[in-house]
């Protein structure tokens, strides 16, 4: 845990703890959220890593770029399942909701999210940066051009472009750079948050896991929300609030929402 930081327990003095990070957001003027996979739990989408982690199923090399251009059919099966099963299905949760309230309501600048699912959009988030590209487009690799990722085109053998060439799913693979805009437009929203809200990633996967800790050197406030403690937690977390994402954010964008009463109504009870 950082020197000096607030580590919020569920129990009793959870409230006061969101209670304290309420009162960040409503008094900064640049808030960014920073989400990972941890977000989407609630929605009935497994994260990677960990015990319930999907690479306990399967070995995620069907999505290194290399592997995939090699033997794509091969790769296929593989990537219809794992992001186009519980992907396809899910809904946002009291999490996401959460967001775009916050968002809406003039306290939350942006998204910036590691997640492909688009649950954020879904939720109602406008300024969604999605560093990892999305799963509902297909990107042909040799003219570019993208198309819904509409069941027809995913049942076929290998998704193929009219131009011949062969379309992958439109989010990073491994050995895949991040795209050019995304990467800058986080980066920028990170080097000039007052506030970030940390909420469901492990810090492991890089260079995503940057953008906090670059928050954290310029200077912002970092409240953290995960069921367990992360890389983050250690090197930045500000304020720790310990739980699952979706009661968490729940009760922020609640408090958040309320007003400071003013002086004089305190004065005259
Ligand atoms: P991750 O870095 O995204 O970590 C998952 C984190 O979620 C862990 O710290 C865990 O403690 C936390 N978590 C678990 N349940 C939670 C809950 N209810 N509320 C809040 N936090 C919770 O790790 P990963 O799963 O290995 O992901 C690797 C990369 O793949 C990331 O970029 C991730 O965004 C992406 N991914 C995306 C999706 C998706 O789009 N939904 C799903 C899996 C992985
Ligand atoms: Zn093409």
């Amino acid at each position: 845990m950082k020197n000096g930081a607030a580590w919020a327990n569920d129990s009793r003095s959870g409230e006061d703890h969101v209670a304290r990070a309420a009162e960040r957001i409503r008094q900064a003027g640049r808030v960014v959220a920073f989400t990972g996979a941890g977000i989407s739990v609630e929605s009935g989408i497994p994260p990677f890593r960990g015990e319930t982690g999907v690479w306990r199923q399967v070995d995620p090399s069907f999505i290194e770029i290399g592997r995939f251009r090699g033997d794509p059919a091969g790769c296929w099966p593989s990537i219809r399942k794992v992001f186009y099963g519980p992907f396809g299905q899910a809904r946002p949760n009291a999490a996401h909701l959460a967001l775009a309230r916050l968002e809406r309501e003039g306290h939350l600048l942006a998204v910036i999210t590691q997640n492909i699912d688009h649950l954020h959009q879904d939720a109602g988030s406008k300024d969604v940066v999605e560093f990892h590209g999305q799963a509902g487009r297909l990107r042909c690799l040799d003219c570019d051009q993208t198309v819904p990722a509409d069941p027809g085109l995913l049942l076929e053998t290998v998704p193929r472009c009219f131009c011949g060439g062969l379309r992958k799913p439109d989010f990073v693979f491994f050995g895949e750079p991040i795209p050019d805009a995304a990467a800058k437009r986080a980066f920028d929203l990170a080097e000039r948050a007052e506030v970030m809200l940390v909420i469901g990633s492990s810090g492991e996967v890089m260079p995503a896991g940057q953008i906090p800790l670059v928050a954290a050197r310029h200077g912002a406030y970092i409240i953290e929300i995960n069921p367990e403690p992360s890389v983050f937690t250690r090197q930045v977390t500000d304020l720790f609030l310990q739980g699952p994402a979706g009661r968490v954010m729940a009760a922020l964008a609640g408090k958040a929402a309320m007003r400071s009463r003013p002086p004089s109504e305190g004065a005259t009870g």
